[in-house]
Order: C-alpha cells, then sequence, then structure tokens
C-alpha cells in the first residue's frame, strides 16, 4: 500500500481550517481502513505567511492527531509557491501526494477516483470541473475565455483544471527539475509527462472564509500562464509591424497617385489618428516585450521560491 499525503496550501484560513480538518479526517480514515492507502498517510497543511490564527491551528491539529501535519512558510508567498513547497517537502515522506485547496471547494469524494485511476497505473489524475454553477457568471465567462485563449496561444492544458490532481513521488521529482521562479504549475505538469487521466467533480461553493483570490490577483495569475508558458504574443506584436508597415506603404502609394492627380490631400485628421494609433501599438508592443524582459529578469536572478520555517514532520 502506498503512503499518501494531502498538500493544502492555506493562507488566512482559520475560519475554513476546523471545518477542512474533520472532514479530511473522516475521508483518511476510511480511505485506510478501506485499505486503499497506507496507515501513515498524512494531511499536510502549508501555511503561506497567514495573518491570522492558521498556524496555531495547525499546530494544535498537528498535537491532538499525528494525521496531521504542517509547513510553515517564512513569508506568504502565493499559492503556487506554497503548493509547490508543500509538494517538494512532501514528497521526502510520501509516495502519492493530492494537492487542493483549504476550503472544500474541490470535492474530496473525487479522491477515490483519483486513486482507482493511480491502482491503473496513473503517475498523473488531473480533478476537472464538470461543471461550474457555483461559480459567479462573471468568473466562469472569464475563466472559460481564458482557458480557450490559452489554447490559441498553444499552451498545453487541461480544460477546466485547477490545482486538484493526485501525482506520484516520480512526477513530483520530475516537476521539481524545472527550476523557473514564475510559476503556472497547471501549465508545467503536463510537461511532465507520465500516464495521466483525468477525473471530474463538482466544484462546490467555499464553505467559510472569502477567497482569498481577488480580482487583481487573479489577472496577474492569468498574465503569469499566458507569459510563462508562450512566446506567442511577442511573434503576433511581429506580425502586427509588419501589417502596420504595409498599410502605410499602401497609403503612401495612394498619396503619391493623388498628388500626382494635383489634388491637394485634407490631411490633418489622418495624421492625428495615425499618430495616436501608432503611438499606442507602439507602447503597447514595448509593453509585451518588457513583460516578457521582467520575466528574463526573475529567472536568472534564481531567487528561492519559497522559504520554510518550520517543518512539523522534523520536529517530533
Ligand atoms: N492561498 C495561498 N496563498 C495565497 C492565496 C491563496 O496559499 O496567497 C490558498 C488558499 O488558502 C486556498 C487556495 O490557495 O487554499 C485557493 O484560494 P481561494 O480558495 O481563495 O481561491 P478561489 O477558489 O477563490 O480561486
Ligand atoms: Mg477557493
Amino acid at each position: 500500500m502506498e503512503t499518501l499525503y494531502l498538500v493544502i496550501p492555506c493562507y488566512n484560513e482559520e475560519e475554513m481550517l476546523p471545518i477542512t480538518a474533520e472532514a479530511l479526517m473522516k475521508k483518511m480514515d476510511a480511505l485506510i481502513s478501506d485499505r486503499k492507502i497506507s496507515s501513515d498517510s498524512k494531511v499536510m497543511f502549508v501555511d503561506d505567511g497567514s495573518k491570522d490564527k492558521t498556524w496555531e491551528i495547525i499546530e494544535k491539529l498537528h498535537s491532538l492527531n499525528p494525521m496531521f501535519t504542517g509547513l510553515k512558510l517564512s513569508r506568504n508567498k502565493g499559492h503556487q509557491n506554497a503548493l509547490l513547497a508543500g509538494l517538494m517537502t512532501a514528497k521526502n515522506y510520501a509516495d502519492i501526494l493530492i494537492s487542493m485547496d483549504a476550503d472544500l471547494q474541490d470535492d474530496i469524494g473525487a479522491i477515490d477516483g483519483f486513486l482507482e485511476k493511480r491502482a491503473e497505473g496513473c503517475d498523473i489524475v488531473y480533478g476537472v470541473r464538470s461543471s461550474r454553477e457555483k461559480d459567479t457568471a462573471f468568473k466562469r465567462g472569464t475563466a472559460q475565455a481564458y482557458y480557450k485563449l490559452l489554447a490559441k496561444l498553444g499552451v498545453e492544458i487541461t480544460y477546466n483544471h485547477a490545482d486538484y490532481r493526485l501525482m506520484s513521488r516520480r512526477a513530483v521529482e520530475a516537476l521539481s527539475e524545472f527550476k523557473e521562479v514564475n510559476l503556472f504549475l497547471r501549465g508545467l505538469v503536463p510537461m511532465v509527462g507520465f500516464k495521466s487521466d483525468i477525473v471530474t467533480y463538482v466544484r462546490n461553493e467555499r464553505q467559510a472564509g472569502e477567497s482569498k483570490y481577488p480580482l487583481k490577483k487573479m489577472i496577474s495569475f492569468a498574465v503569469e500562464g499566458i507569459t510563462s508558458l508562450s512566446v506567442k504574443p511577442i511573434r503576433l506584436i511581429t506580425s502586427l509591424g509588419l501589417l502596420v508597415f504595409l498599410v502605410s506603404i499602401i497609403m503612401l502609394i495612394y498619396f503619391f497617385v493623388i498628388w500626382c492627380m494635383g489634388k491637394t490631400v485634407a490631411g490633418w485628421t489622418t495624421t492625428v489618428v495615425s499618430v495616436w494609433a501608432l503611438g499606442g501599438l507602439q507602447l503597447l508592443a514595448i509593453g509585451v516585450i518588457g513583460e516578457y524582459i521582467g520575466k528574463i529578469y526573475l529567472e536568472t536572478k534564481e531567487r528561492p521560491k519559497f522559504i520554510i520555517e518550520t517543518n512539523l514532520e522534523e520536529t517530533n
């Protein structure tokens, strides 16, 4: 039997944690008594520099039940980094790892499906939302448009899959070879390869507390996904530049012809509009290129993606 570690990033989740812990304990106990996972399987909460009582609650859970363990990051590093920190630590103790959110939005019933696929020899199993009815119309619409855009840009990504997935230890080992600082895990994991499959589940509403992903964070996460996985935006700019240049040649010919015919050009509007249009396009182009240069800048620094302050697995 294999040892399973659930890896759960938590940021200011004091309201949610007791509920989550209760539900997960029941689930883990059931899996252990059904002999689906080994009895030393655990739930690892990663405290992503929370400002509330999250870490105290994790320590308390750990002292009451050794099934709960925790990892404390030295400061808030964001969901993706916290998740990576958890995976990289838990892989030292576990055979299989499942990542999920602290708010129980990912249906824990899907874990059975994950383990079945694992038994069939999969190294990676993606949890896929079968419907997004519980999300707001805005979130649903933007998310779906975004997945389509990513696909157009050539990013290989599983549609409607967030970060609820099972990975084997060797898959996580392989993931650790990806050294990039700009993290978009759901785009990286498919690059790892190995036999994989999907399990669909119904996404629930957050049961307590509020979303830790405000619109601003969501937008920057979305930009991260595109710029860390695709260089097509830069190519599009090249094509756009070419197109604008062609248009200007055509205009040149046109104006030359009119000039030959002796007609004067009443050109104030065209001049002003083209100055603004070209200026705007140039700023946009510089902005997109700058985005990539910023990425390169950060990558060359090779700063640590996370720093672990406490690992409850090592303190006993
Ligand atoms: N999270 C985190 N660090 C952050 C923000 C969020 O570890 O800086 C965690 C959060 O505690 C939760 C998961 O990431 O377990 C997903 O966040 P949330 O449920 O707020 O996002 P949503 O479901 O609204 O997209
Ligand atoms: Mg959530």
